[in-house]
This record gives structure tokens, C-alpha cells and sequence, in this order.
């Protein structure tokens, strides 16, 4: 029979983030043979449809206007209410982005509806959709069944894998116009922080600095080794409150969450809150001068000795690897 499923594109600068496809692999778990529909919001936004379907979606409703040029949540709301009083579905995918953590629960409450957020994994038993998502920063894992029919979702980024991509999909594209209406919220401009390459909270490779790099400058053999392995700089907030780096970079119970394939650690302690936002990175390598540092716990690969020589030596070895 199967479930219709709405998710929404995130479309930014452009393209579309990788978690959109992500969201559609999740939505066609719990539409279990059922409809996915891509909800597309934004200012020329239409022609990224055609990748939403080959990742998946069976239909596209875009709805463009000039107000939603830059998201707020006062006009993204309008919009995807209208789309889904339009499409009726039983289930709403978002990612568990800084937009999919500011939307999802407005819309939530504004229909009074269930939301499951922060989702890891998802599975289908008979009529029972199960979500699985970390609790206690990441100490222990809970499963949610959905009970209601029609409840929001954000799947958290990098778990869940996207469906194999495929350009002989097809699917329908469809305008839904929606008048935009006293917005509270009006963006003037987006200034954008000097970061510069991947995304961290996307990134596959995240190297990442604690208190032990010691300087701002200590920042730069780690962003060489980013660089030779196409990864993304994080950091501990003792790194961030000591001045060497952006507070951005941050990783943690009050930072970001990350879950890329490779999690390098250097000069790190692993205090339970840093491990609340990196612990199910999928293999972490952690290098401390201090042979008992917590960082171990939960290391994959522990290197015990100094970043500053270990970390070029793995750049130097990674280069050899790439030619
Ligand atoms: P330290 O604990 O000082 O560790 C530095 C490490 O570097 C040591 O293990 C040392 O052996 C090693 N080292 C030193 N020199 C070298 C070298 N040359 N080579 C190799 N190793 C070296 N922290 C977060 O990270 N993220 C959060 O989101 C976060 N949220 C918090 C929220 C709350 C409410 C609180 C109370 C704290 C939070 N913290 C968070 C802070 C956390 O408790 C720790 O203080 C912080 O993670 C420590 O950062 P660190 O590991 O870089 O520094």
C-alpha cells in the first residue's frame, strides 16, 4: 500500500545539499513502496528538481518567490504549509540542519503534530515505521515508533545513505504558487564567514584541533592534511575559547554534529561533551602526546605522540597515496 512521504530539498547557493538526498533515502524507506514528494522553496530554485528525482523523489512541488530568496522561517513556513495542505502527506523528512532544526518543530506546533528529531537510522516492520536516534549526547540510542500518521522527521546528515543516483528517472514537476504575506523576518544580506572548502557538518574527513595545537597558527598542518584528504577543519571548544579558531568549528554538545567516515582528533582530550558531537563518526583516529586522554575511549586508532610531527608525517604519507 505504502505511505505518502514529503521531504524538503535544501537548496542552497545553487545546488542542493547533500542531506536533501539523504532525507529522500529515508522517505523512501517509511513511504514503503508509497509517494515521495520533493518540496523545492527558494528564488530559481525549479531546475534543481531534476536531481531531486533522480535521487529518488517521484514528484517535485516547487513553490518560487522572490521573499524566499534567503530563508526565514516566517516565509519558508508559509510556503511549506501550503504545499503540504496541498500533497496531504503522512510523513515530513527534513535534515537535521540548522534550517531543518529551526522549521521542522515551527511546523510541528503549528499543526500540532508529532516530532521524532535527530534520526540516525529507520527501519520497516510490518505496518511499524522505527526511528532511531542518540540520547544522552550520544551515550545510548532510542527507537521511536511512529504512531501518528503524519509526523515530522529530521534525519541527522551522513547516516543515512542516499539511494543510488540515476538520471533515467523520472518523475512529475509541479508550480504550486503561494502568495508570501506579512514576513516579520526580512534578510537584508548574508554575510558569509571566510570559510573556505567542505562543509564541515557534511564533510566525510573531519581533522579536527583541540587546546593541544596551541595557537591559530598550530591550526595550519591540520588544514594541510584536510586538504590532501578533501575533509573539513573542526575543532574542541577548548581550541574555540582559547582564540585559535572560529567558535563555527566547533564540534560538540554545544557545537556541531558530525558523523563523517574519518574523524582525526589532535590534541584533544575527549571531554564528554566534545564526544556528544563526534563519537559516531565512523573511524576515529585520535593523536595525544597523553597515553591515557579519554580520546582513546573511543578511538578507532590512537597514535600517542606530538600532532606536530605526527600530523605532517600522515599529510606526507596521504600525498604519496593520491599520486
Ligand atoms: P584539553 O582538555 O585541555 O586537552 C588538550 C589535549 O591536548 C590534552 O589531552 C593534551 O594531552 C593534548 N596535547 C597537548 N599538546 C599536544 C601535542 N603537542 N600533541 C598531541 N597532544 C597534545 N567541549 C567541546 O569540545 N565541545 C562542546 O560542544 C562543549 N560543550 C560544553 C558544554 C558545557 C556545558 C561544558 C561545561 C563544557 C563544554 N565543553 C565542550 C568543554 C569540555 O568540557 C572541555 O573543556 C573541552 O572539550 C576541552 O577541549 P580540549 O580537549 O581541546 O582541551
Amino acid at each position: 500500500m505504502g505511505r505518502k512521504v514529503l521531504v524538503l530539498g535544501e537548496a542552497r547557493d545553487g545546488g542542493l545539499r547533500n542531506v536533501s538526498f539523504e532525507a529522500i533515502s529515508a522517505a523512501s524507506t517509511v513511504a514503503d513502496g508509497g509517494e515521495i514528494v520533493a518540496a523545492l522553496v527558494g528564488k530559481d530554485v525549479k531546475a534543481l528538481s531534476e536531481e531531486l528525482i533522480a535521487y529518488g523523489a517521484n514528484k517535485v512541488v516547487v513553490t518560487e518567490h522572490e521573499d524566499l530568496a534567503a530563508y526565514t522561517s516566517d516565509g519558508y513556513a508559509q510556503a511549506l504549509l501550503a504545499i503540504i495542505e496541498s500533497e496531504q502527506p503522512e510523513a515530513i523528512v527534513f535534515g537535521h540542519t540548522a534550517l531543518g532544526k529551526d522549521l521542522a518543530p515551527k511546523l510541528a506546533a503549528r499543526l500540532d503534530k508529532g516530532l521524532i528529531s535527530d534520526v540516525t537510522d529507520v527501519e520497516v516492520g510490518g505496518d511499524q515505521v522505527v526511528f532511531t536516534r542518540p540520547i544522552y549526547s550520544g551515550k545510548a540510542f532510542e527507537k521511536k515508533i511512529m504512531t501518528d500518521a503524519f509526523t515530522f522527521v529530521t534525519i541527522r546528515p551522513n547516516n543515512i545513505s542516499p539511494l543510488a543516483k540515476d538520471e533515467g528517472r523520472t518523475g512529475d514537476v509541479e508550480d504550486l504558487n503561494v502568495e508570501i504575506k506579512n514576513l516579520r523576518t526580512v534578510v537584508k544580506e548574508v554575510v558569509r564567514k571566510a570559510t573556505q572548502g567542505v562543509d564541515l557538518s557534511e564533510a566525510k574527513v573531519v581533522i579536527a584541533g583541540g587546546r593541544g595545537v596551541k595557537s591559530t597558527e598550530g591550526f595550519g598542518p591540520l588544514k594541510e592534511l584536510a586538504d590532501v584528504l578533501n575533509g573539513a577543519v573542526g575543532a574542541s571548544r577548548g581550541a574555540c575559547d582559547a582564540d585559535y579558531c572560529d567558535y563555527s568549528l566547533q564540534i560538540g554538545q554545544t557545537g556541531k554534529v558530525v558523523t563523517p567516515d574519518l574523524y582525526i582528533a589532535c590534541g584533544i582530550s575527549g571531554a564528554i561533551q566534545h564526544l556528544a558531537g563526534m563519537s559516531n563518526s565512523k573511524i576515529i583516529v585520535a593523536i595525544n602526546k597523553d597515553p591515557e586522554a579519554n580520546i582513546f575511549k573511543v578511538a578507532d586508532y590512537g597514535i600517542v605522540g606530538d600532532l606536530f610531527e605526527v600530523v605532517p608525517l600522515l599529510t606526507e604519507e596521504f600525498k604519496k597515496l593520491k599520486v
